[in-house]
Formats: C-alpha cells, structure tokens, sequence
C-alpha cells in the first residue's frame, strides 16, 4: 500500500486457427519458457521477457492461475482498486481469454472448462465473500466506449451516451452509469452475457465475431462490517463501521487494426478509426508513464474517453494486470512485434496502490 508497484504483464499466443493451417502459415512465435518468447521471422530475430507466457497449449485454467489473477480478485476483495485489461490486435484472442469462447455462441453454455477470466474471477469472489464471513456488497456496471461515446450496457432501452465527468476526490468517473447488486454466480454471468450481447459487434473481413468497442465491466465490493444489531435507520459504512470499498474491473479492448487489412469502408471505416486514435492515446499514455516518475511529464489522460477510464489503473493507485494476446501467424507479424513492443514497454508503468 503506498509503494510503487509494477504493472503486471502477461502474455498469451493463441493457437494458430483452422483458416491460418490450412493455408499454410508459418508459425513464427515460440516461447521459450520462463516467461521469455521469441519471433523469428525472414528479418526479424526477437526475444521478450514477460511475468508469464501462455502458448498455445495453455488451458484457461492455467491462464487464470498462473497470470496472478486470483491475487488480484483478493486485493480487490481487500479494498483495492484492480483492472485487468486485454490487449492485442483483432483476433488475437482477448476476448476469449477473458470470457472463453461463450461470446460467440449465445445459444450454447460453453463448456466450465473453456470458462474465461472473468467467470473464473466472479466464482472466485464469491467464495472470498463466502469464506471471510465479513458480509461483502457486490454490485457491477458494463459500459463501452464506441466511436468515443461511452454508453451503459446493462440499462434497458437503446443505447445512450453516459457523460464522463472529473472531480478531485472521484477522479474520472461516468454520471449516471447504473450499478446492478448481485448475489450469485449466475446472477453476475447473466449481466454478462446482457451486457456482451448489447455490444456493437460487426462483421468484417478479420474476425467474424470483432468487438467494435472497447468494453468496460466492473465490480463493485464494499466490505461491511457485520453487525449484530444494527442500529435503526444506520446505513451500511456509517461511522461505527468502517467499510472498504475495492473494486475489480475488466477491459476488454477493441483490437488495433489496419484499415486497409480488414477491408473496413464507410460506417466500418469511421469505427476503426476511433477506435484505433483511442488505442494510440492509450499507446502514448504508456510510454509517457513508462519513464521514471522524475522524468515524467504531463499524461494526456484527457485524450480519449478510454485513457480517461483507465487513468486510475495506469498511473493512480490501482493495482492492474495487462494480458496481451497475439497470434502466432507468419502474416500477423508486423501487429505482434507491435503488441509486444508495447506490452514490453508497459511493464515499466508503475502505480502507487
Ligand atoms: P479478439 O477478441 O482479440 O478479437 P477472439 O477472442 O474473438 O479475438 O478470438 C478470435 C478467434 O480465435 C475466436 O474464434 C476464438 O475462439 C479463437 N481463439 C482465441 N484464443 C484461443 C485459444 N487460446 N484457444 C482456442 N481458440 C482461441
Ligand atoms: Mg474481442
């Protein structure tokens, strides 16, 4: 608490699809254990190091085990401020490391087995929330934030702009955004799947299922203390009882994408171009907060809607674990030297939780 903490990178490479075998791709990324991974390709010849490397025939399971994301659901549980975010190129697998592959298919519950990070994490909460006695209130709030308009996934009706605001005690926060209380499992995953199924998704050359927006989900905990006989008319948190309020939230990011690539015009165009100035924000962000905290100089947060959200996370008190994901195709090559320039170059963020 207080001291300077790393941001927490990991990565994952997704097996090459049935499309990129059966055309052949070579495949170009190898990890070479402990956390190192290397690209070799006509003229490239790189290594990076990572807190932890997944490959291809890494499980869900061993994902959220081993990327720290079950110490994350018990500092948030303890009063701090979490975020894991998903980063990579289109297709390169972020949503489903963060939610498996049930995004896709709606009809059918994929198996426990292919459950992502944030099923794995709500299960996980539950039972902190069980075995500490302490009583814990969770609520979430699901936003996303496309074409620079962020707008509530969980609120009926069509989608509106939320607008996002700033004070000196709140930080950056959205007005209005609703916050949904939840008790069970089923409860938090049924909110998920609303909210993910109200997501803008089009279809496009790359990736039939694309997400068009970057989407925001977060839990809200307030630790209560548990009274006997509470006071009549005495709220939760009020004076005789400390509460702590942490919150987890995950990101799941729009992927970088050349326009030219996906073969995005017109409506498909104008997506790809918000969403790519936001990611280039976030980009700049990065390496403005990768340099020691003597040498900073202002962090235009202000930038974009996103690097507004996440701003806690980069550079304020949170606590924030980064997956990034790429492919391991010959013909990805130029985006995964790019995430994992970037990935490489966040893990020398630091926050003060
Ligand atoms: P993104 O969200 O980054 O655009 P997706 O998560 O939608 O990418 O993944 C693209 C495709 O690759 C999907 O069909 C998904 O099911 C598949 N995929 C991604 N990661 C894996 C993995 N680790 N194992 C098996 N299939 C995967
Ligand atoms: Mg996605």
């Amino acid at each position: 608490e207080g001291r300077e903490t790393r941001l927490r990178v990991v990565l994952r490479v997704r097996p090459l699809t049935c499309t990129e075998t059966r055309r052949g791709d070579q495949q170009v990324v190898h990890s070479l254990g402990d956390g190192a991974v290397h690209v070799s390709a006509a003229r490239h010849d790189a290594t990076f190091g990572f807190s932890a490397v997944f490959d291809a025939g890494a499980s869900q399971e061993a994902v959220f085990e081993g990327s720290g994301m079950r110490q994350l659901v018990e500092l948030a549980v303890d009063g701090f401020s979490c975020t894991v975010f998903a980063f990579g190129q289109t297709g390169s697998g972020k949503t489903y490391t963060l939610m498996g592959p049930l995004a896709q298919s709606e009809t059918q519950p994929a198996s426990p087995a292919l459950l992502g990070l944030m099923q794995r994490s709500f299960t996980c909460l539950l039972e902190q929330s069980r075995s500490r006695g302490s009583d814990l209130a969770l609520s979430a709030s699901y936003l996303e934030i496309y074409n620079e308009q962020v707008r509530d996934l969980l609120s009926p009706g069509p989608p509106c702009a939320l607008p996002l605001r700033w004070s000196k005690t709140r930080g950056f926060y959205v007005e209005n955004q609703l916050s949904v209380e939840f008790e069970s499992l089923e409860a938090i995953v049924s909110l998920l799947l609303q909210g993910s199924q109200r997501r803008r998704t089009s279809a496009h050359a790359l990736n039939r299922h694309s997400s068009r927006s970057h989407a925001l989900l977060t839990v809200h905990i307030r630790s209560r203390a548990v009274s006997a006989h509470p006071a009549p008319g005495e709220g939760w948190g009020g004076s005789a009882c400390p509460s702590k309020q942490g919150a987890l939230c995950f990101v799941d990011l729009a992927g970088s994408e050349r326009v030219k690539e996906t073969g995005s015009s017109g409506e498909l165009s104008v997506e790809a171009n918000s969403i790519n100035r936001s990611l280039l924000a976030l980009g700049h962000c990065i390496s403005l907060l990768a340099k020691p905290r003597g040498k900073r100089t202002h962090i235009p947060y202000r930038d974009s809607k996103l690097t507004r959200l996440l701003a806690r996370s980069l550079g304020g008190s949170g606590i924030t674990l980064m997956v990034a994901c790429i492919s391991p195709s010959s013909r990805c090559l130029s985006e995964t030297l790019s995430t994992l320039h970037y990935a490489s170059r966040a893990r020398r963020v630091t926050t003060r939780p």
